[in-house]
């Protein structure tokens, strides 16, 4: 494998604000703080995704005050996490970019390991949160919802719901081709990665405000985890029907040996019960997977429909002008 050029010298962190007004000044100075540390180029950009509340006046404030760098990007209105950090995005110019939340629940301390972490040679940078400080119910739900999208996805992953992660800037315009309307950012960005890594870091409890996503919310979410990856769920239709179909053909096949074979064959079959019971799981059968042939154009239309690059070309060599 030729050695690409790993080292990052422009940073872009993409933090998206929904109603945050309680800890975003704190979350601006912390994560200027660290940045400034590093020294390295930076860029901040904070995505107002419609707040009610005065972050859009703290974000500008920000702004204002280090107009080089800190970006503020307002929504006109809210269109969910995902979506604003895909507007974030859409703005960055850095080599690597980092993703954040803007409760201070992923501290912004924890920049310079994930950037250490790229400059090792990946292109994608996850996290596992040691000592996850959220409700019970979030972390069930996240354990199940993890295991799920693992088997689902194919895309190996210890922990997709933390936000604090850093791609690298191709992957990113990856993305920003990608059509969907749904996205799940952590494991789209995996797809176009080819070398990823995990780090820990550390998690604190929220500070102030509640989580903005509601239990309705959160189940739309892991949807979009899992439709976002395959359409392995329209297949399942054809299983089943096969099954159905099958058991269905087994169970008329012990019914005629039966019927031939034993002396009291008749009185068992208790007057033609099982062998309705045998027609319907065929028929049964025959209109799963009827539905389940239908399911997988419906899968490729989706797939179509959201069309995604097909390829990304990183690099072209040996070509004098550039595009
Ligand atoms: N967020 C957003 N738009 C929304 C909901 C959330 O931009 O519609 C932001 C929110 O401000 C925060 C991040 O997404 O920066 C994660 O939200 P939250 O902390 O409520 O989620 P949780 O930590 O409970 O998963
Ligand atoms: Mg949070």
């Amino acid at each position: 494998m030729m050695d690409r050029d790993y080292s990052v010298n422009y940073i872009s962190i993409v933090v998206p604000v929904y109603n945050e007004e309680g800890c975003l000044q704190e979350l601006i100075d912390r994560t200027l703080r660290t940045l400034d540390g590093l020294g390295k180029k930076f860029e901040f950009i904070l995505i107002d995704d419609g707040s009610r509340d005065s972050s859009r006046e703290i974000i500008s404030r920000a702004s204002a005050s280090r107009p080089d760098e800190v970006i503020g990007c307002i929504l006109n209105r809210n269109y969910g996490q995902h979506s604003a950090i895909m507007a974030g995005f859409s703005l960055v110019r850095g080599d690597l970019v980092i993703t954040l939340d803007a409760d201070l629940q992923n501290p912004p301390e924890e920049i310079p390991n994930l950037v250490a972490a790229a400059e090792k040679g990946n292109d994608v940078v996850g996290t596992i949160r040691q000592h996850r400080r959220d409700t019970l119910f979030r972390k069930v739900a996240s354990k199940i919802v993890n295991r799920a999208a693992r088997a689902a996805t194919g895309v190996h992953m210890s922990d997709y719901g933390c936000m604090l992660r850093a791609y690298r800037r191709f992957v990113v315009e990856a993305m920003l081709q990608c059509n969907e309307r749904s996205t799940f950012i952590p494991v789209l960005g995996n797809s176009f990665a080819r070398t990823t890594c995990e780090i820990p870091v550390a998690h604190a409890a929220r500070k102030v405000g509640d989580s903005k996503y509601s239990l309705w919310k959160l189940i739309n979410l892991q949807f979009n985890l899992l439709t976002c990856m395959t359409t392995v769920p329209l297949r399942m239709l054809t299983y089943f029907g096969l099954l159905a179909g099958f058991s269905g053909f087994l169970l008329s096949l012990y019914i005629i040996v039966r019927r031939f074979c034993w002396p009291d064959g008749d009185a068992w079959a208790n007057s033609g019960v099982f062998t309705m019971f045998a027609v319907m799981f065929i028929f049964t059968g025959i209109q799963m997977v009827g539905i389940g042939v239908i399911g997988e154009y419906i899968g490729r239309i989706y797939t179509d429909v959201r069309a995604r690059p097909r390829y990304f070309i990183e690099e072209v060599l040996g070509r004098k002008e550039q595009k």
